[in-house]
């Protein structure tokens, strides 16, 4: 047995920037220049280490990035004012607010709050709904999900007719992957915490999203000879980073994404990508 063959996320994910600072450049010839802000709330240090690197990577391409660092006890009201004011700036083509918001603010109204046409995390119902009714092209894509299917596509997997099988239902992972990969004519199994008989919908894929946040949980025996194996999970075991796929499955997939090295580096092209649209839509 080969074993399964890597699919290097770090590698297109930098095919995809190179592509990006091309379009960048023509759009600074049309005295535009993409700008991306950022909302962080409190002093996660988990979050404040994804903010910089989304900063970083929007540097490295040519983005204008700023961030707006609030106190962990802002009132609600105040977030949102700050929205809409980012709202209202022509200079703003992408908001996002980084998650999660402390306890005492409802995420899901503040979220609303972003102009969708603004939203480039893609979690705005209005984004949400274009999704679903096959419009996506019109609105914003979670940059997880739209990452996957760019790795997918890159790598020559096309899912039409194939059945996929998506463990996880957030709103930020399983569902947008799930209406990605229908709209992609593939045939959607989404499992969750509730589901009977995990491990024989697995072995029915073809390919396989694993988006749980528990660590090697999928083992090798769930899957079937040659699937394709997208391992969304980051999870921190003795300070190490691994996925929610066992090392194991590697002697069994036909594709596999690694952690890390796979997945992540796709958000963060995806999140510079629908920044990228925002601007160009401002044409
Ligand atoms: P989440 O909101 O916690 O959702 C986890 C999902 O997994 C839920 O739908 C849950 O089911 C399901 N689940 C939990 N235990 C399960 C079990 N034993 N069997 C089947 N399903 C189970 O997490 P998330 O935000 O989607 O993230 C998932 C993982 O991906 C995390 O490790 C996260 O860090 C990672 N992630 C990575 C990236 C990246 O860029 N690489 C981006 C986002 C997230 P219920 O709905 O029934 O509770």
């Amino acid at each position: 047995m080969l074993g399964a063959q890597i699919i290097d996320g770090k590698a297109i994910a930098a095919d995809i920037r190179r592509e990006l600072k091309a379009e960048i450049n023509e759009l600074r010839k049309q005295d535009i220049v993409p700008g991306l802000t950022v909302v962080l709330v409190g002093d996660d240090p988990a979050s404040q280490t994804y903010v910089r690197s989304k900063q970083r990577a929007c540097a490295e391409v040519g983005i204008r990035s700023e961030v707006k660092a609030l106190a962990k006890d802002v009132s609600q009201a105040k977030l949102i004012a700050l929205i809409e004011e980012l709202n209202s700036d022509p200079e703003v083509n992408g908001i996002l607010v980084q998650l999660p918001l402390p306890a005492h603010i409802d995420s899901d109204v503040v979220l609303r709050v972003i102009d969708p046409a603004k939203d480039v995390d893609g979690f705005h119902p209005v984004n949400v709904g274009s999704l679903w009714t096959g419009l996506a092209g019109q609105g914003f894509v979670p940059c997880t999900p739209s990452g996957i299917m760019e790795l997918l596509h890159r790598t020559g997997i096309q899912p039409e007719g194939l059945n996929a099988v998506v463990i996880g239902r957030s709103n930020i992972v399983g569902k947008p992957m799930a209406g990605l990969l229908l709209q992609s004519n593939a045939t959607v199994t989404i499992c969750h915490s509730r589901t009977q008989g995990l491990e024989e919908h697995c072995r029915q894929a073809d390919i396989l999203v694993v988006a749980i946040g528990r660590a090697r949980f999928i083992q090798r025996d769930w899957v079937k000879p040659g699937a394709v194996v997208i391992d969304v999970g980051m999870n921190r075991v003795d300070g190490v980073l691994c996925g929610d796929v066992d090392e194991s499955v590697r002697q069994v997939a036909g594709y596999i994404t690694p952690v890390p090295g796979g997945v992540g580096p796709m958000t963060i092209a995806q999140l510079l990508r629908n920044t990228v649209i925002a601007a160009q839509r401002t044409l």
